[in-house]
């Protein structure tokens, strides 16, 4: 089945580049030019992605995905620029899935976009994932680093599976609290935190540096997608 994607961005050109190179590589695009059309478009296409602009004249983006979230858990990609850093913390609070700062490479793009509707389609299957010099197993529940076993508490282990097996997406404190201790068990920050930096110490080789679990200041953390 051909995936839909709707693309809300003002700058005709920038447009253009996104649904040339999301149609490549077999996507159906659609374009809305400001935040009000991309509604209407939105709620008669219904389409599986929207690719949003955050600088849109008359309603914003942030506006945008504010009014979607409402009705829709869409995966919503955004794109900033360098200058709205602000912008890209408070659209990621709103609801939106990941960002991608102008200019980018069109194969960041399509990269993204793939990760994006691949962790939408339901839930997440256990699956043995290969990522680097990692294989995370979570049929064993076993992390192997270079072929050599690397012991793992459980609650290690499901930090990392649940960031590894979403590679790519940031993840706040409070979701990680959410989906790894499960709601009931009162954590706050610095437990999460000394559990990435335990985590972190067993994965990388200069932990302070991270090339798997990194940090995404003043949003949370994500799994390297690319590492
Ligand atoms: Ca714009």
């Amino acid at each position: 089945m051909i995936q839909r994607i709707l693309i809300v961005e003002d700058d005709a050109r920038i447009a253009d580049l996104i649904s040339k190179n999301l149609e490549a590589v077999g996507y159906e695009c659609h374009r809305s030019p400001d935040g009000g059309r991309a509604l209407a478009d939105f709620a008669r296409l219904k389409p599986a992605l929207v690719v949003l602009d955050l600088g849109l004249p008359g309603m914003d983006g942030l506006e945008v995905t504010r009014r979607v979230r409402k009705e829709s858990d869409v995966p919503i990609l955004m794109v900033t620029a360098r200058s709205g850093e602000s912008d890209k913390l408070l659209g990621l609070e709103l609801g939106a899935d990941d960002y991608i700062t102008k200019p980018f490479s069109t194969a960041e793009l399509t990269a993204r976009v793939r990760a994006l509707l691949r962790r939408s389609t339901g839930t997440v299957t256990e699956r043995v994932l290969e990522i680097g010099a990692l294989r995370i197993d979570p049929g064993r529940r076993s992390l192997e680093r270079e072929g050599s076993g690397v012991p793992l508490t459980t609650l290690e282990f499901d930090l990392l599976y649940f960031l590894a097996s979403r590679a790519g997406r940031v993840f706040s404190r409070e979701a990680l609290m959410e989906h790894v201790w499960g709601s009931d068990r009162v954590v706050d920050d610095r437990s999460i935190d000394s559990l990435i930096s335990r985590v972190r110490r067993k994965l990388e080789t200069d932990p302070s540096n991270p090339r798997y679990l990194q940090t995404v200041w003043g949003a949370g953390y994500r799994f390297a997608d690319t590492a």
